[in-house]
């Protein structure tokens, strides 16, 4: 049995201030919800005031990607020791606009996958087809390419840590999500990649979530497919309602 996850992905939205905010009228809304795990990834800046605001609760804070050096000069950039260190137990890795506005590429996926895992986060790895691909009937094409290059050279213990989040880029910020059958189609194949790597058990273990365009409203639908283990969500969870909502799907 899969727990589902819950994940909220802030981007580049909300002050410290705003933050202690959102959390202090968003955990009372899902304090009963032990049917699935909840992780929001705030930006850097206000990485501490989540930690202080979710301390004693069972909401964890994720970053939203992450450097793979410890240390170094390397301006600009935020180590995996960093973010544990502020109070994440997760991070975001190879999101579709890190990919789009900042080079990252399977072979970076990969490294900072395994940084992450080495500092004991749990990487919730993006993969997802843009919609030329779709429309030209590459998306399985596209899917495989991304988990070959960005995730099937882990070792099956790294890969036993990782959780895998399918995003179709159309679908991202755009208010256009998925069917819940075309979503499932798309867990369905990278499950299959899964199988093909590391076997059924890591198969049937993996949780993979759906991202892109996820409301109150369509919510129940996605998580109705056995395939859909959680969700990866965008501008609904910057709102306290909106993101309880979905988390008491
Ligand atoms: C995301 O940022 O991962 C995302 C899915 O965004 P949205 O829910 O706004 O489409």
């Amino acid at each position: 049995m899969r727990k589902p996850i819950m994940a909220g992905n802030w981007k580049m939205y909300k002050t410290p201030a705003e933050t202690t905010a959102f959390f202090e009228k968003f955990r009372p809304l899902v304090d009963k919800a032990e049917h699935c795990e909840i992780v929001i990834a705030p930006p850097y800046t206000n990485i501490a005031a989540a930690a202080a605001a979710c301390q004693g609760t069972r909401i964890a804070i994720a970053g939203q990607d992450m450097y793979w050096a410890k240390e170094g000069a390397y301006t600009g950039e935020v180590s995996g020791p960093m973010l544990k260190a502020s109070g994440c137990t997760h991070v975001l890795i190879g999101h579709s606009e890190r990919r789009q506005y900042f080079e990252e590429t399977d072979e970076t996926v990969l490294q900072r996958t395994i940084a992450a895992l080495e500092t004991g986060l749990t990487p919730i790895v993006c993969v997802g087809e843009h919609l030329k691909d779709r429309e030209s009937g590459e998306t399985e094409a596209v899917l495989s390419l991304q988990f070959r290059g960005g995730i099937a050279l882990l070792t099956a213990e790294q890969f036993r840590r990782i959780v895998i989040a399918y995003e179709p880029v159309w679908a991202i910020g755009t208010g256009k999500t998925a069917t819940p059958e075309i979503a499932a189609d798309a867990h369905r194949v990278l499950r299959a990649q899964v199988r093909g790597h590391y076997g059924a058990p890591a198969a049937d273990a993996v949780r993979i979530l759906y991202g892109g365009s996820v409301k109150p409203d369509n919510v129940r639908s996605l998580m109705a497919q056995p395939e859909i283990d959680g969700t990866l969500v965008g501008g609904a969870s910057l709102d306290a309602n909106s993101f309880a909502s979905i988390v008491n799907f």
